[in-house]
């Protein structure tokens, strides 16, 4: 349920609706745009029904959101789409967030290396996992604690926010410490007690397309973040699983303008899983930069023969300003007018 708000209404009215729906064991989500403050009510329907509402002080009109997505759903908004605030960048809206850094933190001289070269060529933040999703239990794992350190000293040298993944609810305390962004995997999409966890720890997070996964289903798991009151979730399309062996995945970009049409939240692609190729990323990323996306997330590394996973697709660090500059003309043709670090909030 919505209940949106006259333009007269007080702080007072706007509070008194809020303990309203409370008072039924629902929760309120308040969200204050320009023109009017909207507060979404999840819970029981019949309960908050039987509030009566629509004829509360400050109330305009009580209107039901008929998608199973809630609190992700465009509708909350009005159309307004969100611009997230993560630590100093801007993501959403008019902001295009570029976000780059090694598929995973292997030793200090390859992460310190690419994060200051990533940070020059104007990124926005810096990605690198500690915790690895491998097909193989066998490969990598990630250097977990080792390479969480790593992560910090990349962030107090570059002043870069950090985008890493978590795998385990276990390790999220350790994680939140150093991620200004906790990066939920496209095989964890429907971790459904991963989600809640990160929702109630309230770190930023961005949500990866699971492999088969639809825009619905995508849409499902954000809301189990934002149920939990954690309002920063970001979208990733990744490439899915198509019949077409050519390349790793399919990028679906037609993702890109649909998910802005059924949800508020930020959309970012990811070209570098979807590819698996280096030659393929550059085209990626400036076709999804001209459809619309909110950012984009690629692989970048020193030396990518030499890489422990991901090397046949990860950009290589010579090569990042040049196409960081591509990518930054793609945006603006989609309207962006403010590119990653010039975000500056
Ligand atoms: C990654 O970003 O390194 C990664 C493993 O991505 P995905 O979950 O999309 O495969
Ligand atoms: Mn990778």
């Amino acid at each position: 349920m919505m209940i949106v708000m006259k333009q007269t209404a007080s702080e007072d009215d706007v509070r008194a609706v809020i303990e309203r729906i409370e008072s039924v064991g629902a929760r309120a989500h308040p969200s204050r745009g320009d023109e009017v403050t909207v507060i979404g009510a999840v819970g029981d329907l019949e309960h908050i029904a039987r509030l009566e509402l629509d004829g509360s002080p400050g109330v305009d009109r009580v209107v039901p959101i008929l998608k199973p997505y809630k609190l992700a759903s465009a509708q909350l908004r009005h159309g307004e789409r969100s611009v997230l605030e993560i630590g100093g960048q801007k993501v959403g809206g008019e902001h295009f967030a570029l976000i780059a850094g090694p598929c995973t933190v292997e030793s200090r001289d390859q992460t310190l290396s690419t994060a200051h070269v990533v940070k020059a060529a104007g990124a926005a933040m810096f990605r690198g996992g500690a915790y690895k999703p491998r097909t193989s239990p066998y490969a990598f794992q990630g250097l977990g604690q080792e390479g969480l350190a790593l992560l910090a000293e990349a962030k107090e040298q570059t002043g870069l926010p950090v985008v890493t993944e978590l795998m385990d609810a276990r390790d999220l305390e350790a994680v939140a410490e150093v991620a200004d962004v906790i990066q939920v995997g496209a095989r964890n999409m429907q971790n459904y007690a991963l989600l809640t966890e990160i929702g109630r720890s309230g770190v930023p997070v961005l949500i990866k397309r699971g492999l088969s996964a639809t825009l619905e289903e995508l849409l499902m798991a954000a809301e189990y973040v934002l149920k939990e009151g954690n309002e920063n979730v970001m979208l990733c399309e990744r490439g899915i699983r198509t019949f077409e062996t050519a390349y790793r995945f399919t990028l679906d970009l037609t993702a890109v303008p649909v998910l802005q049409e059924l949800s508020h939240l930020p959309v970012i692609v990811d070209p570098s899983h979807a590819a698996g190729r280096r030659d393929l990323v550059q085209p990626l990323s400036l076709a999804a930069a001209a459809a619309g996306a909110d950012g984009i997330i690629v692989e970048v590394h020193p030396d990518p023969e030499q890489a422990i996973c991901d090397g046949p697709q990860q950009l290589r660090t010579e090569d990042f300003a040049a196409y960081a500059a591509c990518v930054e003309a793609a945006a603006a043709v989609a309207g962006k007018t403010s590119f990653s670090s010039a975000a500056t909030v």
